[in-house]
């Protein structure tokens, strides 16, 4: 136990107990600091940078810093922060143990003891990334779709289990559980944490703040809770776990005020779409964002939460607020024990931390005040989640979006008319009863991405009571199954995203409206893939208790998961005849989801636009059918007796939604649900799993494998060096997410990694997404740029992972190009060893944070990315990997340099002195011989970094630091 400033003090744990723990008021009385001026994020940093401070990887000058944080001006130093605890989804958790894994076996070939290779911190992983939205609209969606998801996911679920077993301070939440984000807050997250520890002549138990970094970009969801943590790349976190501090550079805190509450009418979803174009206005990327003030006060935990976990699209590090009354209530009423309670609530007293601030309390870098009264009904999109629009302007929007040019935003339609419907067949030759079909049918390979199973799902959708039974209105839907759709149309209608899931009174408020719309007779067209994936199963619990679940259910919103499903991109495949009149008469078709990502592609590839809005909204538009309609003045359809609907009729009041709240959620309900994992879910235990510390590598998994990250490792690092003689591989315009970079979703059968994986004998019903794959290097190299939206500025008018191969530098004479897939040009460049570099323009890697975008860059041989700006987790995982990111000074971008490819490059003035933030060089050769040159900025931003960069990436730095001990 350190104590370098002798800041160690005794508190009331509660409970009859006495605890330790690191006094920040003790600290300011020494005069290290005004710390109680400080935000309270920044002081929850601070409490952990002087607890692990021992003079070797946190320093007395960290403490001494960051107490002295200077809100207008904070030192462009790095923090080494040391968290508490790691969480993980399924995704980006595979990898990680798979990378682990490879550690120790890399160890074992060194001839060392794998068992150094080991977690140092808790690790929680959530199954939750895997479900896919393959059958909805019935009452066995739930059941059907965990089927297929333990069909096709099954090696990775065993090598989970491996994993399990191999790490002691691992602990797997298998699927059908819930949702990382949502589970964490419910259920894994306690305020306060504590460690045994020898000190004093005896053993004491030291409490601490909780804190995490998770690798997902939405685990800011928890600062709601009053705990400090956000999302990493894999590999920050792989550090994480090994015992490296997570380095950031100080950073400034914009303290938002808030005022007022919201009206009637208005929800949590819609103060975050707000609170999301407010920030993005702000500028607050690598900021933290501090919520305060007497509004934030009247905020419960759901609320908060919700707008913590859009952190990622307003673009801060965090959304945080601050530990209070409603904090403490929060744990309570989620069944927290009462001892958690009181050591949570005690321990931010005894740290003066307790309470929401008022204005004039804390000096935040940057103020910004929000009346909750402002707040107006919205949607955000089509395409990005910082688009906000009031709700009536939605239908004139999209109209306006339509005719737009394509280079600035719209679709570049010409003469719509919206009028014009296309007919769609729906009822085929599909079994009437597939919806009900045995399980044993899935197992016995009929496969749910055939589409008539589909076409069952929607003719069985059971109907609203319109005083038909339901029988013959499924008989009636099933062979009048056909639809008319145009642009506009609404195709995805998802109770999606632990963004809103977690949030009971959004929750409520969509079943409340789907009971008024189902007792005035209204239905939704059997276009509209409709489905709710609620983030854990207290949502169904209270669904069931107050009897909403099942009008939900008459609507076609039956549970198809506990997952992140649609949020994902796991929405599943839609009717083949609605693909193909989208393909032929090239619609613009519309989905609605209560999630927080809309790019292109993202939700579904054939739907262009994408609204994102709160799960009541999601069940009106729905059942309105399109969304060029204005639903605050234009009815929504027309009930039993043929007369007008329109939203107000059905939206429920605030206090409808609070009284059917308080009478579903019960903290024993919690405790119940929350315990026993493995028991509540036999399919889990059924998977066979292997044992020991090594594990056993199999060449015929193609969903395991052992990457190349240590092959020929050797004990010395590299240096850092000049690049010559580099071709480009891709010339991108701004706003490349890691989705174009490493996409998530469906792998197509003509791409490299389809082409590999038929190679294999895997048809393509049976491929799965890349999300599913990223515990195998030969298939995510494949993907790597081959997003089907991404454009190759090499190539003018294409989409997809294309680029041209002009061969090894100083060729002669100087080729034409080779129109190729990225993979193989990178296969052939790499032949010739020719070093490959990437241009971008600004907000290169924004989107979810995604280690198989630096990892697959690097795999490709791309040595830098030089581009206008980064996103902030990207750029720290390209470094992470030894990929360095360099940046464009003002003004200058490929396309002020006429750059198209067929340049040699170098990059000069590189060596081991670089320090972060140094002027290198841009060489530009064109093809006709001529050379010119630009500054570029190193964004490697932190010593730290210079570090990893020689050493070629984080994991060699690590293993390299473990084998030196
Ligand atoms: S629901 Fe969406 S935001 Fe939540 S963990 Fe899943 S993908 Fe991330």
């Amino acid at each position: 136990m350190t104590d370098e400033f002798k800041t160690l003090q005794k508190f009331d744990a509660g409970s009859g107990h006495q605890g330790l723990l690191h006094s920040l008021p003790a600290l300011e009385e020494q005069g290290v600091g005004k710390i109680s001026r400080l935000p309270v994020s920044i002081r929850i940093v601070l409490e952990s940078v002087l607890r692990n401070c021992d003079g070797k990887k946190v320093r007395p000058k960290d403490v001494e810093t960051l107490a002295n944080w200077n809100a207008k001006a904070p030192a462009n130093e790095e923090i080494p922060f040391v968290v508490a605890r790691i969480v993980l989804q399924d995704f980006t958790g595979v990898p990680l143990v798979v990378d682990l894994a490879a550690m120790r076996s890399a160890v074992k070939r060194l001839g060392d003891d794998p068992k150094i290779i080991e977690p140092l911190v808790p690790v929680d992983l959530v199954v939750d990334h895997s479900v896919q939205v393959d059958f909805f609209g019935s009452a066995k969606a739930l059941q059907l779709n965990l089927e297929m998801e333990f069909k096709r996911n099954r090696e990775r679920y065993q090598f989970l289990k491996w994993g399990q077993q191999a790490f002691k301070t691992f602990q797997l939440i298998p699927p059908g559980i819930g949702i990382v984000h949502q589970v964490n807050l419910e259920y894994l997250a306690k305020g306060v944490l504590s460690k045994k520890s020898e000190g004093r002549g005896h053993e004491a138990e030291i409490f601490y703040p909780d804190t995490l970094v998770g690798t997902d970009s939405h685990t800011t969801m928890i600062n709601g809770l009053g705990v400090v943590g956000w999302g990493v790349g894999g590999i920050e976190a792989e550090a994480g776990m090994l015992g490296q501090p997570v380095y950031f550079l100080t950073p400034e805190v914009v303290g938002v005020h808030m005022k007022g509450q919201l009206r009637e009418g208005v929800t949590a979803t819609d103060l975050v779409l707000h609170v999301t174009q407010l920030l993005r206005a702000q500028k607050v990327v690598g900021k933290f964002v501090e919520f305060y003030g007497e509004g934030a006060a009247l905020l419960p935990v759901p609320d908060r939460a919700t707008i913590g976990n859009m952190s990622p699209e307003y673009g801060a590090t965090m959304g945080y607020f601050p530990v209070d009354q409603e904090s403490i209530n929060y744990l309570r009423a989620t069944g927290r024990s009462d001892e958690e309670c009181r050591a949570f609530e005690n321990y931010f007293r005894a740290q003066n931390m307790f309470g929401m601030p008022r204005k004039g309390e804390i000096d935040y870098s940057v103020d910004v005040d929000l009346d909750l009264a402002d707040v107006e009904p919205s949607v955000a999109g089509p395409k990005r989640p910082q688009d906000r629009i009031n709700l009536p302007e939605l239908g004139r929007t999209f109209r306006a979006l339509l005719e737009q040019p394509v280079q600035d935003g719209g679709y570049g339609k010409k003469n719509v008319d919206l009028r014009e419907k296309h007919l769609v067949q729906l009822n085929g030759s599909a079994p009437r009863d597939r919806a009900m079909a045995s399980t044993d049918e899935v197992d016995q390979g009929i496969n749910p991405g055939d589409e008539r199973n589909k076409i069952e799902m929607v003719a069985n959708r059971p109907t609203p009571d319109t005083g038909k039974d339901i029988e013959a209105a499924s008989s009636e839907m099933f062979t009048h199954g056909q639809s008319r759709i145009g642009h506009g149309s609404v195709l995805i209608a998802a109770i999606t995203s632990c963004t809103n899931t977690s949030n009971p009174s959004v929750m409520i408020a969509a079943g409340l409206l789907a009971k008024k719309a189902v007792e005035r007779g209204l239905l939704i067209d059997p276009a509209v893939k409709t489905s709710l994936a609620p983030g854990s199963r207290i949502v169904s619990d209270y669904l069931d208790k107050t009897g909403l679940q099942k009008y939900l259910d008459q609507l076609g919103f039956n549970l198809v998961g506990y997952g992140c499903t649609t949020c994902i991109g796991n929405s599943g495949p839609l009717h083949p005849n609605i693909e193909k009149a989208i393909h032929e008469f090239d619609l613009v078709a519309a989905s609605v989801l209560s999630g927080n990502r809309n790019f292109e592609a993202r939700v579904h590839q054939h739907i262009k636009a994408n609204f994102l809005m709160s799960p009541p909204l999601v069940v009106a538009f729905a059942l309105a059918g399109r969304v060029h309609i204005d639903l605050s003045r234009e009815p929504i359809g027309k009930d039993k007796h043929g007369k007008e609907t329109f939203l107000r009729d059905l939206w429920p009041s605030l206090s409808e939604i609070r009284e059917t709240m308080q009478s579903a959620l019960r903290p024993e309900t919690f405790r119940k649900l929350y315990r026993d994992f493995a028991d509540q879910n036999p399919k889990w235990n059924e998977i066979p799993a292997s044992t020991g510390d090594i594990y056993q590598w199999d060449e015929k998994s193609d969903y395991i494998h052992e990457p190349p990250f240590f092959e020929n490792f050797s004990m010395e690092p590299g240096h850092v060096e000049e690049i010559r003689g580099a071709r480009a591989l891709g010339i991108f315009g701004d706003s490349v997410t890691t989705d174009h970079i490493s996409p998530a979703g469906a792998i197509k059968a003509t791409s490299p990694a389809g082409e590999y994986l038929v190679s294999r004998g895997i048809a393509p019903s049976d491929f799965n997404s890349y999300g599913s794959r990223r515990g195998n290097d030969l298939v995510m190299t494949r993907g790597t740029f081959a997003n089907v939206r991404i454009k190759n500025l090499m190539v003018p008018g294409t989409e997809g992972g294309v680029t041209k191969y002009f061969g090894a530098a100083g060729k002669l004479p100087v080729p034409r190009g080779e129109q190729m897939s990225i993979f193989d040009a990178a296969t052939k460049y790499a032949e010739t060893k020719t070093p490959l570099i990437i241009f971008a323009g600004h907000e290169y890697g924004a989107g979810s944070s995604r280690d198989w975008a630096a990892k697959g860059t690097r795999l490709l041989g791309v040595r830098a990315v030089v581009a206008a700006s980064f996103e902030r987790i990207h750029r720290s995982n390209l470094v992470g990997m030894g990929v360095l990111p360099l940046q464009f000074l003002d003004g200058t971008s490929a396309q002020s340099l006429g750059l198209d490819g067929s340049e040699i490059f170098s990059i000069t003035g590189l060596s081991d002195k670089v320090r972060p933030g140094h002027r290198a060089t841009l060489e530009i050769q064109g093809k006709d011989g001529k050379s010119r040159s630009v500054p570029a900025k190193l964004r490697i931003d932190t010593p730290i970094e210079i570090d990893y960069y020689r050493h070629g990436g984080i994991l060699p730095f690590v293993l390299r630091q473990l084998l030196g001990r």
